[in-house]
């Protein structure tokens, strides 16, 4: 028995770890996942992992000896099949029995299946572990022609890469535009013309009918509309995750797209909570609404949620949104959560490739999208902290720096 189990050693997972033991927490703890590496970021595997810039050591999120050192027992290659939240008792895909006293569930998501026959298929890949992009890298090596379905962040990073890598990539996109989920539709057009000009073939508004295979391997994807066919020797899907919470479902935790917690990530069931990318709550940022976000600064702060809430000192979870994506020599950068914006001020030219989106509800900042525009990006964050009203005409002047709009 473990006095913390934590299940799912990724990012959320090893941060409520670190951040126990940092707030002096002296029981047991047991960090439990169910990949062989110990924790490591994930961001790195559509970006330089992915190019063979970066060598998986750096990805650590700690060195290997850290988590004995701090007296974590680190379980790798264990799968977490079950929950007994009134025995406080997990149980492995082996059969072992695990008791806790509290439980931190962190175990992210798997990727989305595509909806389609054949996908299924060998050459048919995902980018979401270590696992998934070694299996893929081996057979870039070799393929010509690169079909990705999804245009989010992970499908346009992975283009990025590929083209630098001088393979053939088409992107299939069943919106109208690239990231019409996550950013306005001056940012999904600059990305669209940027990956247009360095080579990618960009589809939007496409219906996805089924991948061909020959011998059991992918040699084509089907597309409408009408039919259309495009070879190719690989798919990469990156249609969004599914979050794994079977277990606490059967358990009897509230779930509905992610298991529900609280401002302290408590779920309905005693001494259990969720973090990451798992985790259902009510976002301020999002006006309150219930949202899972799938970013480093959601696992990291909800987190460490847990651990105050489990030693003792809880404070509830108010944290900004912030993330980041890397594609080619465009570093953009985002603060706060754009949806339920009504308007967007444009600072800057799209056309000097250093430009930011300024996201407005009811005339309030409420998020920013800078694209090589790391200034504004630092300074921004207090607008959208203060959800500040300002002249958008001033909002709007590159010249004017946001930190001077602050009363
Ligand atoms: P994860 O890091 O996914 O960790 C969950 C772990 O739990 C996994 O190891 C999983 O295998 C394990 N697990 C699942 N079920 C079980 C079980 N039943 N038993 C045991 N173990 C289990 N975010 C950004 O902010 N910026 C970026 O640029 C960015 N780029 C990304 C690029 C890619 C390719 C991906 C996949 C993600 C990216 N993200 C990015 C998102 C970020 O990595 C995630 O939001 C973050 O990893 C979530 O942490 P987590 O701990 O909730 O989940």
């Amino acid at each position: 028995r473990y006095d913390v189990a934590i299940v799912g050693a990724g990012q959320a997972g090893a941060q409520a770890a670190i951040s126990l033991r940092q707030g002096g927490f002296t029981g047991s703890i047991a960090l439990i996942g169910d990949e062989p590496a110990p924790p490591y970021e994930r961001p790195p595997l559509s970006k330089d992992y992915l190019a063979g810039e970066k060598p998986f050591e750096r990805m650590l999120l700690r060195p290997e000896a850290f988590w004995a050192e701090r007296n974590v027992t680190l379980r790798l290659n264990t799968r977490i099949t079950a929950v007994d939240a009134a025995k406080h008792e997990l149980t492995s895909a082996s059969g072992e029995s695990i008791g806790y006293g509290q439980l931190v569930w962190a175990t992210g998501g798997s990727p989305r299946a595509l909806p389609v026959p054949g996908g299924d298929l060998a050459g048919v890949h995902v980018i979401r572990t270590r696992a998934d992009v070694d299996a893929l890298r081996d057979e870039v090596a070799g393929a010509e022609r690169i079909a990705i379905i999804g245009g989010g962040y992970i499908g346009l990073e992975a283009a990025a890469v590929l083209r630098k890598l001088g393979k053939q990539v088409v992107l299939l996109e069943a919106l109208e535009r690239v990231l019409a989920r996550v950013a306005g539709k001056a940012v999904s057009l600059f990305y669209e013309h940027e990956h247009r000009a360095q080579g990618v073939d960009i589809r939007t508004g496409v219906r996805l009918v089924e991948l061909l295979g020959e011998n059991g391997r992918v040699r084509a994807v089907g597309f409408g509309p009408g039919v259309e066919e495009l070879p190719c020797d690989i798919v990469i899907v990156g249609i969004g995750i599914v979050p794994s919470v079977g277990p606490l479902a059967i358990a009897g935790a509230d779930t509905d797209n992610g298991v529900q917690v609280d401002e302290h990530c408590r779920t309905s069931l005693p001494d259990v909570f969720a973090i990451g990318d798992c985790a259902r709550h009510a976002n301020s940022y999002a006006g309150g609404d219930r949202i899972r976000l799938e970013s480093v600064q959601n696992a990291v702060d909800q987190a460490k949620v847990a651990a105050a809430a489990i030693l003792g000192a809880p404070v509830a979870y108010k944290a900004v949104p912030w993330f980041w994506s890397n594609q080619y020599d465009l570093r953009l950068q985002t603060v706060g959560l754009s949806t339920g914006h009504d308007a967007t001020i444009s600072r800057g030219d799209p056309a000097t490739r250093s430009f930011s989106l300024i996201y407005l509800q009811g005339g309030r900042v409420i998020a920013l999208d800078c694209i090589n525009a790391a200034r504004d990006y630092a300074q921004g964050r207090a607008l959208v902290d203060a959800g500040l009203v300002a002249d958008p005409k001033l909002l709007a002047d590159p010249a004017v720096p946001l930190k001077s709009l602050m009363p």
